[in-house]
């Protein structure tokens, strides 16, 4: 009874909903000085730096999925370039999944990510993470998220390590949004 308990609770691994600019990928029409990865139409691509490995350790221990609020073409060329060989995501959404909303404070539209949408799916939203550097298109949803500070091309960058990090101190949490995730730099557990 217990290992089927154990396989259930293996099937249910928590869903991590990635954001990609200036979460995984910075991309930008002005060349920085260092070498870009990959150009897509006018843009200098970079990967964050260990992006690769952060995808494939991540994947162990959770579902994967992206979801960015950018166009949708551009975010599955991106994301086919990204993508470890070995890693399915769960789904890559653009912004046709996004709900437009003006935002009155920041004086422009935001397209926001509704969790809700992803529930439809049949994902449990105590088991649900968003990994976002943009609290406004995730506050839906903030008992969900996990912000990260915006990757802009650093090559000292270590966030996604840091992250890693946290993350597998919670991967078993029954619950996301039980727990209190700001400030989760400083504690690294759940
Ligand atoms: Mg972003």
């Amino acid at each position: 009874v217990l290992s089927h308990y154990r396989n259930l609770e293996i099937e249910n691994k928590i869903l991590l909903v990635l954001d990609l600019d200036e979460t995984l990928i910075h991309a930008t029409e002005r060349k920085l000085e260092i070498d870009f990865d990959f150009q897509y139409a006018d843009y200098f691509i970079y990967r964050r730096p260990n992006l690769k490995w952060f995808l494939e350790s991540m994947s162990a221990d959770f579902k994967l999925a992206v979801w960015s609020s950018a166009d949708d073409k551009y975010v599955e060329e991106i994301v086919e370039k990204i993508k470890p060989e070995n890693i399915e995501f769960e789904f890559v959404w653009g912004r046709t999944r996004c709900t437009t909303k003006r935002d009155y404070e920041l004086d422009e539209y935001v397209h926001e990510k509704r969790l809700k949408k992803v529930k439809k799916k049949g994902f449990s939203i105590e088991r649900i993470l968003m990994i976002d550097d943009s609290p406004e298109k995730t506050k839906d949803n903030y008992g969900n998220a996990v912000y990260v500070s915006a990757f802009e091309g650093d090559q000292n960058d270590s966030e996604l390590k840091t992250l890693a990090e946290y993350l597998s101190s919670i991967k078993d949490s029954h619950n996301v949004r039980s727990f209190e995730k700001r400030g989760w730099k400083n504690k690294k557990t759940a």
